[in-house]
C-alpha cells in the first residue's frame, strides 16, 4: 500500500465511525497497485480519501446505497480516482449515500444510517452524506462526491466542511453510476480551500471516456493565479433570498386546490430558518470587509428551478436505472418464473421507496404525447436560467469579448445552500416533499452547468451554516480564491472531539 496511517488514527477512526457511520466499507489501506513510476512530490501523494459508493474503485464496493447492488465489487476504477491513486493517493474506503444519489439526508440508504458529527441526532446531509460527515470528523483530509441537484454542497453545509461542484464536464463521470446524466458531476468534499483546490487540479480535464468532459477553455480564470488573485477585491452578486422567497409566494393564487397548497408549501419550504439567514447576512458582512463589492442580482427564473430539477432529473433517472435488471449484476431473488419475471422481483425487493418513485415519475414525463408539457417545457426553463445566471457572470465562450455590461458584470453571485441547517429525523422535521421543495438554492448550479463552491459561513446555535458562490463555466479558480480568503480571516470550524490528522 502507498499509504501508511499516522499513529493513533485507526482507534480514532474506530470511535468516530461507530458514532456517525460514514463508510459502507472501510479498507484501512488502498488496493490499487502502487503508481509503476514514482509519482512528483505534490500536495496529494500518500493522503488517504475516500470515494461516495457511486463512483468505480476497482475491488471496492459499488453498492450506490442499494439493497440491489449491496456486495457488488467494481471491476474498474473511475477516471477521477485513477488520476489521484497516480498522484500517489489511497482511496480507504467507500463512503454511505442516499440510494442513487437520491435524497438529501442519506436516510435514503438501504445499507446504513450515517450521522452528522456535530450531533448525532442529525442527518449529515445528502446525498453525499457520508463523504461530508468523514471529512468534517476528520477520518480523511477529503473524499470525492457526486453533486446531480446539490448532494456535495447540501451534505458539505450541513457538516461544516468545503463542498464543489464543478463545471459540468469539467471532471470526467467515466465510473460515475449515472443518475441524472446531463446535471451531474463528480466533485469533492475537502477540509481546507486549498486541498480542494489540489484535489481539483489532479482530477480535471477531458477523458476520451467520456464525451461530455473537457479542458477549461482558453482565456478562462487560472486555477492557480498570481499572488494577488485571491485578495484581489472582486464584484460579488447576492441573489437575497427575501427576494426569492417573494417570488415564490406570488405563484401561489394562481391555481386551485392541492395545486395551490403544494405551491405554498414550496414557498414556505424555501424560507430561511433564522440561524441560516444570520450566517448568510454574516458571510456578506465579511466578504465586503474582505474588500469585495457586493451587488444586489435578480434571478427570476430561479423559482422555476426545483419543478424543471426533478422532471429532467426523473426522466434521465427513468432511463438509466433500466440498466438494473440483475442479470449482469447485482442481488437475484431465489426463484423467478422467465427472465421477465427475474426483472420483476429483482427490481421490486432491490430498489427503495424513493427510486421507485422517481423511476415511475420519470416515464410519466416522458411519456409519449406528454412531453411538451413536462419534459420539453422543464428543458426551456433550463436554458431561461442559464441565461439568467449568464447575464451576471458571462457564458461559457471565453473567445467572445465581454457581453456583459459593467453595472450587472459579477465574477460569482452568492446565494445560501439550503434553507435549514442539519435536520433532525421523524415528525416535525422536514418532510420527503418540503426536502425537495428546498432544493432550490443548488439544483439552478446543476441546471445551468455552472460551478458552485459550498462553505461554512459560520456556526449558529452549534451547527454549521453554509453557503455558496456560483461562477462563470470554467471559473472554478475565482470561487477557490474568494474563499481561500475568506477561510485565512474565518477559519473553518470542526466538531468537538476533531483531531487533526492531516497537513
Ligand atoms: N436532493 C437532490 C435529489 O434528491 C439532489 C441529489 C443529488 O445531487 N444527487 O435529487
Amino acid at each position: 500500500m502507498a499509504t501508511s496511517l499516522p499513529e493513533g488514527y485507526l482507534p480514532y477512526f474506530k470511535t468516530w465511525e461507530e458514532k456517525i457511520g460514514a463508510f459502507i466499507e472501510f479498507s484501512g489501506e488502498s488496493k490499487a497497485a502502487v503508481p509503476s513510476a514514482p509519482a512528483p512530490e505534490n500536495a496529494l501523494k500518500d493522503l488517504p480519501f475516500a470515494v461516495k459508493d457511486n463512483i468505480a474503485v476497482k475491488d471496492f464496493s459499488i453498492s450506490c446505497g442499494s439493497k440491489l447492488l449491496e456486495h457488488t465489487k467494481s471491476p474498474y476504477t473511475a477516471t477521477a480516482v485513477q488520476k489521484l491513486e497516480a498522484l500517489g493517493g489511497a482511496v480507504i474506503g467507500k463512503t454511505n449515500m442516499d440510494e442513487f444519489g437520491m435524497g438529501s439526508s442519506t436516510d435514503n440508504s438501504a445499507i446504513k444510517r450515517t450521522n452528522n458529527p456535530w450531533d448525532q441526532s442529525r442527518v449529515a446531509g445528502g446525498s453525499s452524506g457520508g463523504s461530508a460527515a468523514a471529512v468534517s470528523a476528520g477520518l480523511v483530509p477529503y473524499a470525492l462526491g457526486s453533486d446531480t441537484g446539490g448532494s456535495i454542497r447540501q451534505p458539505a453545509a450541513f457538516c461544516g466542511v468545503v463542498g464543489l461542484k464543478p463545471t459540468y464536464g469539467a471532471v470526467s463521470r467515466f465510473g460515475l453510476v449515472a443518475y441524472a446524466s446531463s446535471l451531474e458531476s463528480i466533485g469533492i468534499l475537502a477540509d481546507t480551500t486549498e486541498r480542494c483546490r489540489a484535489v481539483f487540479a489532479a482530477i480535471r480535464g477531458g477523458d476520451p471516456l467520456d464525451q461530455t468532459s473537457q479542458d477549461a477553455p482558453q482565456g478562462a480564470p487560472a486555477l492557480y493565479g498570481d499572488t494577488h488573485s485571491k485578495t484581489v477585491p472582486r464584484t460579488i452578486g447576492v441573489l437575497s433570498p427575501e427576494a426569492i422567497a417573494k417570488a415564490l409566494a406570488s405563484e401561489t393564487g394562481v391555481s386551485e386546490g392541492d395545486k395551490e397548497a403544494a405551491l405554498r408549501a414550496a414557498a414556505e419550504a424555501a424560507v430561511l430558518e433564522d440561524e441560516v439567514a444570520r450566517g448568510f447576512e454574516l458571510a456578506k458582512t465579511r466578504l465586503k470587509a474582505l474588500g469585495h463589492t457586493l451587488l444586489d442580482v435578480e434571478l427570476p427564473s430561479l423559482k422555476y428551478g426545483v419543478p424543471a430539477y426533478y422532471t429532467i432529473a426523473t426522466a434521465e433517472a427513468s432511463a438509466n436505472l433500466a440498466r438494473f435488471d440483475s442479470i449482469r449484476y447485482g442481488q437475484r431473488p431465489d426463484w423467478a418464473e422467465n427472465p421477465d419475471d427475474l426483472i420483476d422481483k429483482a427490481r421490486d425487493a432491490g430498489f427503495g421507496a424513493e427510486v421507485k418513485l422517481r423511476i415511475l415519475l420519470g416515464t410519466f414525463v416522458l411519456r409519449s404525447g406528454f412531453q411538451d408539457r413536462y419534459y420539453l417545457r422543464a428543458q426551456r426553463i433550463r436554458g431561461g436560467i442559464r441565461r439568467n445566471f449568464e447575464s451576471y457572470l458571462g457564458g461559457s465562450d471565453y473567445s467572445l469579448t465581454n457581453t456583459v455590461d459593467a453595472a450587472h458584470h459579477c465574477e460569482a453571485i452568492l446565494l445560501p445552500v439550503f434553507p435549514t441547517r442539519a435536520f433532525g429525523r421523524g415528525p416535525g422535521n422536514l418532510t420527503p416533499f418540503a426536502q425537495k421543495a428546498a432544493d432550490l438554492y443548488t439544483c439552478c448550479a446543476n441546471l445551468a452547468g455552472l460551478p458552485a463552491l459550498a462553505f461554512p459561513a459560520s456556526v449558529e446555535g452549534g451547527l454549521p451554516v453554509g453557503v455558496q458562490l456560483i461562477g462563470r463555466a470554467f471559473a472554478e479558480g475565482t470561487l477557490l480564491d474568494i474563499v481561500e480568503s475568506y477561510e485565512a480571516s474565518h477559519p473553518f470550524p470542526h466538531p468537538a472531539g476533531y483531531q487533526k490528522f492531516w497537513s
